[in-house]
């Protein structure tokens, strides 16, 4: 059991004093003082011990402080802790060669985190292609630099607007919501014949690429019908376009497999990933390219690098990080457990009046609230909160679980290595709090 830390009151304090904290109203926040952490917990600074639904923003795949990881850190400190990005480095060359055969692309390009992949995908597909215009999705998150933050669809880029230009946003295989009304089964067809008539309306020679995550993460979890990526993987080679596979939050494990577009059967031109890279022991993000874009940069000028571009820190980071996915069985393990999460979540389904869906793919997975099943009405209104969304999330984190939810969405993403036990803990007390919120809007559980 940890101990309580004797200044965390004042920790806190300093924290809000001189530092800003992203995405907020900096009166608003109410940071919890993180004092250590192991496996599927964190600790805090009054001695409480939190389970992590969240992962730390879905990102702490191997579960908190690995030895094996934290081994190579070490290890790597010890050898060599600089290099610069023009130079060669063991590091460099084993982890380029694992990624090219885990996503069957050929050369990586290195980058501190997830945004910044993008940023740098974003720019060589217009530099590979001479084109410009770059087809993104509405219910999309891609970053929160200028480019990526633009590039991305939900509020989060409307403090930037109108951001870089050749933005081209579609709708999203969303069959919960098919965006123009109707059935699932329709919207199946209509998600990619409404990107066609996208593509011939802005002009096929105009586009670059279409950024998409492989599984849309922080905007609800949508997961598109089996045909989705085969079809949109055709058409965009119908006209040439680019398709660029933003795996930051759905890659490296988190559906089971290294990516979530390996669920569909296709390869992307380009993959960006970052986040589960390393399991956040250390900055790094990638973008990873196919042969045909890596032999253009052959002759042609790459515009572009960042001073932290292969660090040899994060890149042994990573490569342990892998290491211990594949020694220790983790994707087998994550689909096992996500093998259970559905069966519950699927019951939660059946008993709560206020959960109108439920998608999971491995250790990936969402609740999405509703007023009333029949309806569809959401708990909370899109980019906005309500009384039972908020008492909902103050319910779980009284229990201490770290939960993330967003408008009326709950997710389930602990860390790989979570157990069976500690997954039925964390969601029976989701259940806890799911039985308020029926309470709340005039459904209570019946005993
Ligand atoms: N893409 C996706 C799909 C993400 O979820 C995120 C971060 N949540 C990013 C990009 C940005 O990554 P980073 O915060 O490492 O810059």
């Amino acid at each position: 059991m940890p101990e309580a830390h004797p200044d965390s009151k004042q920790t806190i304090q300093d924290n809000r004093d001189y530092t800003l904290f992203s995405w907020s109203a900096q009166a608003q926040t109410n940071p919890i003082h993180m004092v250590g952490g192991q496996g599927s917990h964190f600790f805090d600074g009054d001695g409480h011990t939190w389970l992590d639904f969240s992962s730390q923003l879905i990102n702490i795949n191997v579960g908190h402080q690995h030895p094996k990881v934290l081994q190579a850190i070490k290890d790597q400190v010890d050898t060599m802790c600089f290099a610069g990005p023009s130079f060669a480095t063991d590091v460099r060359a084993e982890l380029g060669r694992k990624l090219a055969e885990v996503t069957g692309l050929a050369k990586s390009f290195f980058t501190l985190g997830g945004s910044e992949a993008n940023e740098n995908a974003i720019k060589m597909a217009k530099l590979y292609t001479g084109r410009d215009k770059i087809i993104t999705r509405y219910r999309s998150y891609h970053g929160a630099t200028m480019g990526s933050m633009s590039a991305s669809g939900d509020p989060r880029r409307w403090p930037v607007e109108p951001g870089i230009p050749g933005i081209v946003r579609v709708f999203d295989p969303y069959m919960y919501r098919p965006p123009m009304g109707g059935s699932a089964e329709a919207w199946e067809d209509g998600c990619i014949t409404h990107i066609e008539e996208v593509i011939q309306m802005e002009g096929p020679h105009t586009i670059a690429a279409m950024l998409v995550e492989g599984i849309t993460g922080s905007n609800g979890l949508l997961i598109p019908p089996d045909s989705y990526y085969p079809r949109l993987r055709a058409l965009l080679d119908k006209y040439d376009i680019l398709m660029i596979d933003d795996e930051v939050m759905s890659g490296f494990g988190r559906t089971g497999k290294w990516l979530a577009t390996q669920h569909y059967g296709v390869t992307p031109d380009i993959v960006t990933c970052a986040k589960g890279l390393t399991s956040g022991y250390m900055p790094l993000g990638a973008v990873i390219v196919n042969q045909k874009i890596a032999d253009h940069f052959e002759n042609h000028f790459l515009a572009g690098g960042l001073t932290y571009s292969g660090h040899p820190v994060s890149l042994a980071a990573a490569i342990a990080n892998l290491k211990v996915y594949e020694e220790e069985r983790l994707f087998e393990h994550t689909l096992e457990m996500g093998r259970h999460l559905g069966q519950r979540l699927e019951a939660m389904k059946a008993k709560y009046a206020c959960v109108g869906d439920v998608r999971y793919i491995g250790l990936f997975s969402v609740l999405e609230l509703v007023r009333d099943k029949a309806t569809k009405e959401p708990l909370a209104p899109f980019n906005g909160t309500s009384p039972e969304m908020a008492r909902l999330a103050a319910h779980i984190k009284s229990r201490f679980v770290y939960a993330y939810s967003r408008f009326n969405f709950l997710w389930v993403c602990p860390p790989l290595v979570v157990t069976k036990e500690e997954l039925d803990h964390g969601l029976d007390v989701y259940e806890e709090a799911l039985a308020l919120v029926d309470e709340m809007i005039g459904s209570p559980v019946a005993a």
